[in-house]
């Protein structure tokens, strides 16, 4: 599979508390990890036994050449990661309070540099997924879509895109999969998205917008979910949508829609510690399900427990689990089907 995506050096420190705005809070010593969505999702899928090839870009530095160390040692290909000059490597800082909950801000730098030799390098790869994210320029996501229209691909819209027109334009070449969490739902469908329920309705009218713009039949169709389609159309969304949509709920699990519906998965009880790098591992771990020809919502299931065992641990690659740990956690099998 091909990963298309950010890498990024995170710097963490645990809190007691977040601040708020204008706050000083005394943390932890910070840790140095390898990070970013890209590189996060290519190693969640390397380590339940995906062959992953990374496209992406760091600085000519110090930490652009720690990241591509820390592929190395996950069996990540990195030959299409480009270390540009003069731009310093991306970063996060992230704050963990003791709850387990984060505050982030990210410095992409490098990353913006993401333009026409990694969109050559993403349409060049193998042809049994694709997995692009969001930390990267929204020309580079929507020219890799065009390009590589027979390769299946999944777009984990995140982070959420900052306008209606953005949203459209990195949905309206028609990726298979759409994954979100639930506050990129609610930032692309305008209403607010919290729980399963509601990860169920946003998921539905993120597909149903898809359908409606593959010209399908109306016929049959509800006028509740031409409705949403139209109102989804009007919020800039989708020339061709997704036929499958996805939207995570935390620890309440996931809801998938697609042609056979709507199907909801309960979050998997486990002891959460530090959710950072949840939803990478879940795209890492759908794609790596659905390059082996799981069924969509046997493979949403098998992420939904990727990412619970994600949040066992601290830190994002670092938290990445395999499949023992998946058993462990949750009680789920890898590999799946
Ligand atoms: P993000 O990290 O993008 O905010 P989510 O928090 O929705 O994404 O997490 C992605 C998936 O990881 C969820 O759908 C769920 O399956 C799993 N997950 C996340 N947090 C927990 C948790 N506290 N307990 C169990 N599973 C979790």
């Amino acid at each position: 599979m091909t990963v298309l995506g950010s890498l990024n050096m995170d710097i963490s420190v645990t809190v007691p508390r977040l601040p708020g705005p204008g706050a000083t809070v005394v943390g932890s010593a910070a840790r140095f990890t390898p990070g970013g969505k890209g590189a996060n999702q290519a190693v969640a899928a390397a380590r339940l036994g995906a062959e992953v090839r990374m496209v992406g870009c760091v600085g000519d530095d110090e930490f652009g050449r720690l990241l591509l160390a820390a592929l190395h040692a996950e069996a990540v290909n990195a030959d299409g990661v480009r270390a540009v000059a003069g731009i310093p490597t991306g970063l996060a800082l992230i704050a963990v309070d003791d709850a387990g909950e984060n505050l982030i801000v990210v410095a992409p730098g490098a990353n913006h540099e993401a333009g026409p030799p990694e969109v050559a390098a993403a349409a060049a790869g193998p042809r049994d997924i694709l997995v692009i994210s969001a930390e990267i320029p929204v020309p580079a996501i929507t020219a890799v879509l065009a390009r590589a229209r027979e390769t299946p691909c999944v777009l984990n819209l995140a982070p959420a895109p900052e306008t209606p027109e953005q949203a459209a334009a990195l949905t309206s070449n028609g990726p298979d999969w759409l994954v979100v969490n639930e506050s990129e739902a609610a930032a692309v469908l305008g209403w607010p998205v919290s729980g399963l329920a509601a990860a169920g309705r946003a998921a539905s009218e993120l597909a149903a917008a898809g359908r409606a713009a593959a010209g399908r039949a109306a016929a049959g169709r509800a006028a509740s979910e031409l409705a949403a389609a139209e109102h989804i159309a009007g919020a800039g969304l989708a020339a061709a949508g997704p036929r499958y949509a996805v939207v995570t709920a935390g620890a309440q699990g996931a809801a998938l829609a697609g042609p056979d519906g709507i199907h909801t998965v309960q979050g998997f009880a486990v002891e959460a510690v530090d959710t950072v790098g949840a939803g990478d591992t879940f795209v890492g771990a759908l794609a790596v399900a659905l390059a082996a020809g799981v069924p969509a919502p046997q493979a949403v299931r098998a992420a939904a427990a990727a990412g619970a065992a994600a949040v066992t641990r601290h830190g994002a690659q670092t938290a990445m689990p395999r499949s023992g740990d998946i058993l462990t956690a949750t009680g789920v099998t890898w590999p799946v089907g």
